[in-house]
């Protein structure tokens, strides 16, 4: 088993693999080409029963997991959202290994929750929230999602659920737009409102939600005796980008006193640009508000944050106090376990805090600014290429465009065409990128927003979409 002195030598050969993995990971093909079965195969079957020697284990993970690992820090991957991290990022993880601190309530770290309280600070002045809101990092979006929901059916029955459990004539609505995340419906289900009670707004031309068709579900629900109890608006939809316009849909909260959550968990990043910041016109209203530094500000995932206004209804719906938990400055400081579903924590603001010092506002604000410039260059070349169609509006970081050569009219045919497309792409693991579909058609998407990511690798990856394009027409 490894002692200090060795813990030494493998750490410094380890951060020497991990300069050069970052160096030349875009070398290495972007989605993992294994097969289904490929890298458990490899491994065998009973625990070891013996120690082995930590160069053993690190050459078994060069030559087993590696290449089942699609590289999500490569400039070249362009899939899903980016995961993307940073150097002050990973660095700032290795020291919370090394802690190994479990930050459940303040005395068990004070630094890691005074830390956490500054930096939620820091992060709400950088992305323009009102003050009226506190912080706190949840694990993902979909955790904070569920988290505003359970506040909002407490504070709705003075907390009476969480003591006696549901009567059984609630009969809340929970809505958001048919474009708006799985996350929602997941956290519906696990809220226990039932996911027929999650009532799906049709979208306009944009894909955004129609206001009008939202305040006509409401009047409908109430009329039927149902009781409206949360809108989940979405600041950038996760096919789309699509931006839901969040003044009228916070005055139809207002009026009816539903809880307005907003999930901006790609988009949100973007609010450290003050252009970007209509985005979040009528933000008075809102309850809460999430959005995933884990995504597109360098930090490493998981990184939630979770902004709301009533900390008390927060406080009140997920507060334990076991004996065991029981501490002597209760009241005077932020015991995040009382913040959100887990009582374990890691100490998760550390990385927040490496990354908004090293970068500055200002570096910060410049990489994203550069995603959405190129992802509009990118956009302009789509729209004058003939035979590509180019979705628009076009927002952020996303590219959304589908292959639509001359002579081709039959939507399974396009369609079938660009799955192939993206498929022999990803194939050749010189670029990763992944699809979704709008109004029945088959759309790819191209995802500017990795750290490393420069205006090169963007034109490189579209030079390959239009070199290959052609080859999809054939089928195999
Ligand atoms: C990615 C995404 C989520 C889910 O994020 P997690 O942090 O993985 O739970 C939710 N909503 C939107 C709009 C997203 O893009």
């Amino acid at each position: 088993m490894i002692d200090a002195k060795d813990f030494r030598k493998h750490a410094h050969d380890f951060v020497d693999w991990m300069a050069d993995y970052l160096e030349h990971v875009e070398d290495l093909p972007v989605k993992s080409q294994v097969k289904p079965g490929e890298i458990f195969s490899q491994l065998p079957d009973a625990p070891p029963s013996e120690s082995a020697d930590i160069s053993a284990i690190f050459s078994d993970f060069k030559h087993i997991i590696l290449p089942g690992m699609t590289h999500w820090q490569s400039p070249n991957y362009f899939a899903y959202f980016t995961a993307n991290s940073s150097y002050p990022s990973v660095l700032a993880e290795m020291l919370t290994a090394t802690l190994g601190a479990q930050c459940m309530v303040w005395e068990t770290s004070p630094a890691a929750a005074e830390l956490e309280e500054k930096v939620m600070a820091w992060l709400r002045e950088m992305i323009g929230l009102p003050a009226t809101f506190e912080g706190v990092i949840q694990d993902t979006a979909s955790t904070a999602t569920l988290v505003a929901f359970l506040t909002a059916r407490e504070k709705h029955s003075a907390y009476r659920i969480n003591e006696k459990g549901f009567s059984g004539n609630e009969h809340f609505r929970i809505y958001c737009s048919t474009e708006a995340h799985s996350s929602i419906e997941k956290a519906v289900k696990m809220a226990g409102f039932g996911r027929e009670n999650l009532v799906k707004i049709e979208t306009d031309a944009v894909l955004a939600i129609r206001p009008g068709k939202l305040k006509e579900a409401v009047e409908q629900d109430l009329a039927n005796g149902h009781t409206p109890l949360c809108v989940v608006a979405a600041l950038g939809t996760t096919g789309t980008v699509a931006i839901d316009p969040l003044q009228p849909v916070a005055e139809i909260c207002m009026k009816h006193n539903i809880w307005l959550h907003v999930d901006a968990a790609y988009a949100g990043t973007a609010l450290v640009l003050p252009e970007q910041r209509y985005m979040i016109e009528g933000i008075g209203d809102v309850d809460s508000f999430v959005f995933n530094p884990h995504k597109w500000m360098f930090t490493n995932f998981d990184c939630s944050a979770y902004f709301v206004k009533d900390v008390g209804a927060l406080l009140k719906t997920f507060e334990i106090l076991p004996e065991y938990l029981k501490t002597g400055t209760r009241g005077q400081v932020n015991d995040y376990r009382d913040w959100g579903v887990q009582l374990g924590r890691r100490f998760r603001a550390l990385k927040l805090w490496f990354v908004i010092r090293d970068y500055g506002m200002e570096g910060i604000r410049s990489k994203v600014g550069d995603h959405i410039t190129w992802a509009g260059e990118l956009a302009k070349e789509v729209q004058m290429e003939p035979g590509f169609t180019l979705l628009e509006p076009q927002h952020l970081g996303v590219v959304c465009f589908r292959y639509t050569p001359e002579g081709v009219k039959d939507q399974e045919a396009l369609n079938a065409i660009n799955q192939r497309l993206m498929q022999a792409l990803n194939g050749t693991g010189k670029i990763y990128l992944t699809h979704t579909k709008v109004d029945g058609y088959i759309i790819l998407r191209i995802v500017v927003g990795q750290t490393s990511v420069t205006r090169d690798h963007v034109m490189q990856a579209w030079n390959l979409v239009k070199k290959m394009a052609p080859g999809a027409l054939k089928q195999p």
